[in-house]
């Protein structure tokens, strides 16, 4: 895929700009398309705003590859105080993290008691599903096996898998086994040629056979599907399919981000479908912020824009 990509997802890890670019006010100012403030009350702003749509909400505090695992326990400590939040405020939301934020490289055990709190709590208030993002490919197997193990324990966990791995075709197979949540991505960050498609073609057609095989399997009752795309072609292809085979399009989800695609999530919701947004927020939003401008380089432009607005 493209050069400016790959600039763009270097930097992403770059631990100089890492420091300094978030301090730079033009980058400031165009960040708030994407996050509606550093705060867990700027996301329930938003989702309160989302919710007069009748759009539901899926929150995620930025943050990934702690150091030490009292921030684990924050950050644990701070997902079940939004719950709180989130019951008392009667909003329809989930929440979404990457196991990296709950200690992954520091204690599998301790990431595991950890989620295991959160889950219990969704279950309890919420009632409905935490879904564990999927990181870079050194993590996929290990999150896989995570993943399987705290879903033979709790039932509101679903997982991400990303289309642009070779290997995920497999992974659903096995996956279907233990009747998952899956939420299908093409994939964020910068991965090898020899275990992820580069072609953009390539891994939207993946996209489109994995979507495919999931659909099959929600008809079977095998596993519950959300599609997290802005791609207008993928999702009219999922809704194309689903009505071949017969399956009612409240039967899965479409999942967005914040600030991309507004009209169509709005469009999507009075046509009737499943659609949620995912609404980011935290201090800790620069690889995250990176490898959104990473997916459409033109957002580089609006960044510049900003250089000269007030
Ligand atoms: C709910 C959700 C959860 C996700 N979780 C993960 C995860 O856990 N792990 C992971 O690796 N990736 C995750 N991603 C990111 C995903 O892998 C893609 O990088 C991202 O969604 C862009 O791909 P796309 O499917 O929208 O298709 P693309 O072909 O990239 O985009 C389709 C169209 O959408 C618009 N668009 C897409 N991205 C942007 C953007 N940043 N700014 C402006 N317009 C844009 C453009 O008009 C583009 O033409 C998630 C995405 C979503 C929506």
């Amino acid at each position: 895929m493209g050069a400016m990509r790959n600039v763009l997802l270097w930097a992403s890890e770059n631990p100089t700009l890492k420091k300094k670019v978030p301090q730079m006010k033009f980058v400031q100012r165009a960040l708030k398309r994407f996050m509606p403030g550093e705060n867990a009350e700027d996301a329930l702003l938003a989702a309160r705003l989302l919710m007069n749509n009748n759009i539901p909400a899926v929150f995620t505090r930025l943050g990934e590859n702690l150091v030490n695992i009292s921030e684990a326990t924050e950050v644990t400590h701070h997902y079940l105080d939004l719950i709180d939040k989130i019951f008392a405020e009667k909003l329809d939301v989930e929440i979404s993290l990457k196991l990296t934020q709950l200690g992954f490289d520091l204690s599998v055990d301790e990431t595991h008691n950890n989620l295991k709190k959160i889950l219990q709590k969704a279950k309890e208030l919420l009632h409905n599903t935490v879904w564990i993002d999927m990181e870079g490919s050194a993590y996929t197997t290990k999150t896989i096996d995570f993943y399987k193990k705290i879903k033979s324990e709790e039932e509101n966990v679903g997982l991400c898998l990303q289309a642009y791995l070779f290997r995920t075709h497999e992974d659903l197979n096995e996956l279907i086994k233990i009747n998952p949540s899956i939420r299908l991505v093409k994939g964020a960050y910068n991965e090898p040629h020899d275990i992820a498609l580069k072609d953009k073609f390539r891994v939207d057609e993946n996209y489109l056979d994995l979507s495919q095989k999931m659909l099959a399997k929600v008809k079977e009752g095998k596993l519950k599907a959300v599609f997290g795309t802005h791609d207008l072609k993928i999702l009219n292809a999922i809704d194309n399919y689903s009505s071949t085979i017969g399956l009612e399009k409240n039967k899965y989800e479409f999942h967005m981000l914040y600030g991309i695609k507004t009209n169509e999530q709005l469009r999507l919701a009075n046509e009737g479908h499943k659609i949620r947004v995912l609404i980011s927020y935290g201090s800790a939003w620069y690889p995250w912020y990176m490898r959104r401008l990473a997916e459409r380089p033109a957002n580089v432009n609006f960044v510049l824009k900003n250089i000269f607005s007030n």
